[in-house]
């Protein structure tokens, strides 16, 4: 796994600064994001720094594709029962924050119009 020194959630990775973790196996860790947008707010982060969704190829569609198939896991283990959404925010106009790949699966309550 290719970390970044400087980058927040490689530190996250590498237990440097803590995080509530929901769960994690060899390719990814799930984490309640700090600032939650819903009742239940999880992210996925891959163990591997990429910072952005639109660097990945075929080569990292491995690891996307585990990730995404983690996720109904994830949220059940995260305590979310009735739907969940899932949110990758791709670059400035989307409004990402943290430059390193990571999925939001937001539940826990009933979503409506809000898009994070
Ligand atoms: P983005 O806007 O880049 O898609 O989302 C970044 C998310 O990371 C935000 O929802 C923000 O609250 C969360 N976040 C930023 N720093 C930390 C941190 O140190 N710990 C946790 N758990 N979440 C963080
Ligand atoms: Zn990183």
């Amino acid at each position: 796994m290719s970390l970044d020194e400087n980058c927040i959630f490689c530190k996250i990775l590498r237990g440097e600064i803590p995080s509530d973790k929901v769960y994690e196996d060899g390719d990814m860790l799930a984490f309640r994001d700090i600032h939650p947008q819903a009742k239940v707010h999880v992210l996925c982060v891959p163990k591997s720094h990429f910072s952005y969704l639109s660097e990945m190829g075929e080569k990292e569609r491995g690891l996307v594709g585990k990730c995404m198939a983690k996720l109904p896991e994830i949220a059940r283990l995260a305590g979310i029962e009735n739907g969940y959404r899932v949110i990758i925010n791709q670059g400035e106009d989307a409004g990402q924050t943290v430059f390193h790949l990571h999925i939001h699966i937001l539940g826990g309550q009933n979503m409506g119009e809000n898009l994070l």
